[in-house]
């Protein structure tokens, strides 16, 4: 008697998990609707945290290493310095704004950008001066103030007081670190 019990409770089992589940979300209208809404939705859930501008970003290393080239993780992530003349923005004049590598952040517009024969891309002035950072920078035997992005915390280059009206400052940037955004490319919103 108890086992018959048994199979038939596991017949019942059985059978209510074979059976499909009724399919309200194709039935109901209000759903259709709701599903549609989700699919038009062009930031959909899944969006990476801090996606809105100006939102600190927070990363693991390994994510970082994951997202950055290698140049990008030594320069931005390990303080490292390209080699003078070797980067992409040190001799350009397009119009535009330079946009952090890591995080899309506004930097520099490029009216700011002077030719200061360094070799690496330089700045009178960043965008907005809540943008960037300055901290004390003992390395190399010298004493500089380092320049770093205020969203991500990620090495920029530093800034030093020679340079020409009418700020006097000189923010001298690694190519890497930046990534230029043509006028034509913020209208279209990237
Ligand atoms: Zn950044």
């Amino acid at each position: 008697m108890r086992i018959t019990t048994v199979v038939m409770a596991l017949a019942l089992m059985t059978l209510l998990a074979a059976c499909p589940r009724p399919e309200t979300a194709a039935t109901n209208p209000d759903d259709r609707v709701h599903a549609a809404r989700i699919e038009a939705d062009p930031a959909p859930l899944g969006e990476p945290e801090g996606g809105c501008m100006g939102e600190p970003i927070e990363r693991t290393d390994a994510e970082w290493r994951e997202i950055l080239t290698p140049q990008q993780y030594h320069v931005l992530r390990q303080k490292g310095t390209e080699r003078a003349f070797t980067g992409a923005y040190h001799a350009t004049k397009e119009p535009g704004v330079y946009v952090c590598a890591a995080c899309e952040q506004e930097l520099f517009p490029s009216e700011t950008k002077f030719d200061s024969g360094t070799g690496w891309p330089s700045f009178t002035a960043p965008i907005a001066s809540e943008n960037v950072e300055t901290q004390l920078d003992r390395s190399h035997g010298m004493v500089r103030t380092e320049v770093v992005c205020s969203r991500c915390g990620s090495h920029l280059g530093h800034v030093f007081n020679d340079g020409p009206g009418p700020t006097g400052l000189r923010f001298c940037i690694n190519s890497v670190s930046l990534r230029h955004v043509s006028p034509e490319d913020q209208k279209s919103g990237s």
